[in-house]
């Protein structure tokens, strides 16, 4: 399709969009009175409406029953997960026994590292992707020294390509068949934070196993942003945070998958509490921890039932928007944020896209750097309603989410970085 950057033509797509009315299902922040431009769903998702009013029922009914909440009212908290799950299914692409929803992404991260990463003398190193998310260095460090190795040769982490941004999966495999006898898990985001590229997690996968390695991914960028097959491409774990563009709230809880050949295998270690214990038996105080046959059984602890009912109103939006038609939209928005980006960019080269254009090789979220007075360009963003993100040295991000972000919001963006870049 050929686009125009046309402030009717952005208009005429939102009225052709089906989905357009979701975003008034969100609270967005208001700057002079008018709804701002929310690029941030790759940060802190937009609040759901309906949140308050799920949160308020546990409240009520903690005012009225008690502890007798976890057997009374309309969903007793008991069984809350298990209103999680199914909503949870389409977005991961797992099975329902293969999802858990738990503490937060990071100690997550920890846990399943605890089972998938178990090094031996010869067989420990984890290979990653340079300039991982910063806590998750700090977990596979820790991890690595837990078990008594050096994270600088345990540690492989593979680079662009010199003068790149972006890493490519050949290099990826040759990090794994390189170290094919002393691999113990291959552990990549499924979209790195900063460049927005989304790694080939199938391929991944089956060079790590051909490999003898485990292979788990961090969703955070990922879930509810991409079309993801868990199951299928044969993931043995991942975790992922539910306050991106998941619109969970901050600090949400967190989600885990882990795979249904994993949960069934009686060798694999795992750090256990009350919570994972078999529900049949979890009350009879026992001294023997008979695992439930899900993923719960590494869930730990009595779970947090006020963030869960924060975290089923936002997924209960995707169901009712459809997830398959979400990821449309959004490629239909990426689609139109690239021509825009690129038309302001011409004659002369302002900025460079580093997001790669291939739909499959990208989510909603775009980066790029700008070439002059970066700094001073994005700080008149939000002054003007637009909420972006910016990342040192000369990189702003922006995601427009297909739940609430419209053409028009895109259109109107670009035109403003222009005229600021014009000015910069
Ligand atoms: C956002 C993000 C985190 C944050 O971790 P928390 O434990 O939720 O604070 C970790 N890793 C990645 C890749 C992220 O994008």
């Amino acid at each position: 399709m050929q686009h125009k950057f046309l402030l009717e033509y952005a208009q005429a797509l939102d009225s052709k969009d089906t989905l357009h009315h979701f975003r008034e299902q969100f609270y967005a922040p208001e700057l002079k009175g008018k709804r701002a431009i929310y690029f941030l769903g790759n940060s802190l998702g937009l609040q759901p409406k309906t949140a308050r009013d799920e949160v308020m029922i546990i409240l009520q009914d903690w005012a009225n029953f008690g502890v007798e909440g976890f057997f009374l009212g309309n969903n007793p908290w008991l069984n809350y997960q298990n209103k999680i799950t199914p909503l949870l299914c389409d977005i991961i692409g797992a099975t329902e026994e293969e999802l858990v929803t738990m503490n937060h992404l990071t100690v997550n991260l920890h846990l399943l590292m605890i089972s998938f990463y178990q090094p031996t003398a010869t067989r420990y190193k984890i290979i990653c992707e340079a300039k991982a998310f910063p806590s998750d260095q700090y977990a596979f460090q820790s991890q690595v020294k837990l078990h008594g190795f050096d994270a600088a040769d345990a540690i492989i982490e593979v680079h662009p390509k010199e003068g790149t941004e972006l890493i490519t999966t050949e290099d990826i495999i040759a990090a794994i068949e390189e170290n094919k006898d002393s691999v113990a898990l291959v552990l990549f985001s499924g979209i790195n934070y900063y460049t927005g590229q989304v790694f080939d997690m199938q391929t991944i996968t089956k060079a790590a196993h051909k490999a003898g390695a485990y292979a788990g991914f961090d969703l955070a960028h990922a879930a509810g942003n991409i079309k993801l097959q868990l199951h299928d491409w044969q993931v043995d774990f991942a975790c992922w945070c539910n306050y991106k563009y998941l619109n969970s709230g901050p600090g949400a809880i967190a989600g885990a998958f882990i795979h249904k050949r994993n949960i069934s295998d009686k060798n694999l270690l795992r750090l256990e509490g009350w919570w994972g214990n078999d529900a049949n038996n979890r009350f009879k105080m026992q001294n023997t921890f008979t695992a439930t046959a899900t993923a719960e059984s590494w869930a730990m602890s009595t779970p947090p039932i006020i963030l869960l009912a924060a975290h089923k109103s936002a997924l209960e939006v995707f169901a009712a928007a459809g997830f398959h038609n979400l990821l449309q939209k959004s490629n239909a928005l990426s689609e139109y944020l690239f021509f825009v980006l690129n038309h302001i960019n011409q004659p002369v080269e302002k900025f460079k896209i580093i997001t790669p254009a291939n739909p499959d090789e990208r989510g909603c979220q775009v980066s790029f750097s700008v070439h002059k007075n970066a700094k001073i360009v994005f700080d008149q963003l939000l002054p003007n309603g637009i909420f972006a993100d910016w990342r040192e040295p000369n990189v702003i991000r922006v995601a427009p989410v297909p739940l609430y972000n419209s053409f028009e919001e895109i259109f109107i963006f670009a035109q403003l970085l222009q005229q600021i870049l014009n000015a910069a």
